[in-house]
Parts: structure tokens; sequence; C-alpha cells
């Protein structure tokens, strides 16, 4: 990977697999700017998930929608950015877990993990994406 700034060759100089989200991390160096950056390593799930929906029609999975749909129920929160993160991770890792293929999930599951996950997380939190779904 090139520099975000001057655009050389960067070096890792420190890397570590995140075992829960199943994605790596890594600290990188810009020899020429000597700019330090981190990048993360994830599955890109759009190309190994389709999501069924109730006109049933296939999607690819898309975690930016799923964050945003999460986003959406903890906005009035003061950490909505971090806890919408984390939430989205957790409902992954559920439907992850729960699905015997990962070709095609349907949307009514994707929607039973989220409030799943909320419900445990804060009710009201649950009880707003459950309105707006
Ligand atoms: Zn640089």
């Amino acid at each position: 990977m090139v520099c975000v700034k001057c655009g050389k060759k960067t070096a890792v100089v420190n890397s570590r697999l995140q075992k829960k989200l199943n994605t790596v991390w890594r600290r990188r160096f810009c020899n020429k700017c000597q700019l330090i950056f981190t990048t993360e390593e994830a599955i890109k799930y759009d190309l190994v998930i389709l999501v069924k929906d109730k006109s049933d029609k296939y999607l690819p999975f898309s975690r930016d929608k799923l964050f945003l749909s999460i986003y959406k129920s903890c906005s009035h929160r003061r950490s909505a950015i971090e806890d919408s993160n984390a939430l989205t991770n957790t409902v992954i890792a559920r439907l992850l877990q729960e699905q015997a293929t990962l070709t095609v999930i349907l949307s009514k599951d994707i929607k039973q993990a989220c409030l799943v996950t909320l419900n445990r997380f804060d009710k009201s939190v649950a009880n707003i994406y459950q309105a707006y779904h």
C-alpha cells in the first residue's frame, strides 16, 4: 500500500489479528515523509453473502446498510458511532454463527439478529429499531 500523503511505498511496522472481528490491523510507516497510519483488512461480505428480502429479491449484503440502520436507532446516544460500529460487528458475528450456509441470508433473519443484539444492549434502542423496521 502506498502512503496516503505522498504516494510512496510504505512498510508494515506492526500487525495484529483481531480474532473476534476476523480482521487484521496493520500499522504502516512511510519511509519518505514518515507518516504513520493504520489499515484494516476485513472480509468483503457483499461478495460472499446475498440477502433475500421480503419481495424475494436478492441483494449483496451491505455492512454499511446494516450500520446505518443501527445508527438510526442509536443516534440519540452520545457514543452513537462507536456503539453502532460495535453492535454491527456483533450482529454480523451472530449471523455468521447462526447461518448454516453463508450464501443467502433472509432479511428477516438480519432484523431478528439486530433485535436480539439491541435488546441486550439497550431496550430503548431496540424499540426505535423495531419502529423503523
Ligand atoms: Zn509519505
